[in-house]
């Protein structure tokens, strides 16, 4: 087992991040994710300057949902069957909650390389909403 990937969590997160932006600590040069509160190595607050990462990273927890999703994925669960949700470190060391796409969420899992891309995650109230999901290297 991985880190524990608590659903309500992970949604509640990856709806509030349209884009992939991690904080720099200015004190200690750690990546927290996302950018705000405190620095998860040295604590220190309000100390974050924004960096776009590399976007390459490792699933560390993982798991696959395949009903009880929020109402405004319904959609997507059944254009796509079963959505992966996977939560990611990075390669600069920020935990990132976030969607397989491109894949099989079922084959993969922790331990794979991944990286972001740019996918629609869904529509709601007219407007389609964008994020960063991961594919398999
Ligand atoms: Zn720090």
């Amino acid at each position: 087992m991985g880190a524990y990937l608590s659903v309500p969590t992970w949604w509640q997160r990856l709806d509030s991040r349209y884009r992939l932006v991690l904080g720099r600590c200015t004190e200690c040069g750690a990546h927290t994710f996302p950018a705000d509160g405190p620095c998860v190595e040295c604590a220190a607050v309000d100390a974050f300057e924004e960096v776009e990462p590399e976007g390459t990273g490792e699933i560390v927890a993982h798991t696959v949902i395949e009903n009880g999703a929020p109402p405004e994925f319904a959609g997507l669960l059944d254009a796509e069957g079963a959505i992966g949700a996977v939560l990611v470190e990075l390669d600069e060391g920020a935990r990132v909650p976030a969607m397989l796409t491109d894949c099989d969420p079922h084959e993969h899992g922790r331990g794979d390389r991944v990286e972001a891309v740019v996918r629609r995650i869904y529509e709601g109230e007219g407007v389609v909403r964008y994020g960063a999901k991961f594919r398999p290297l």
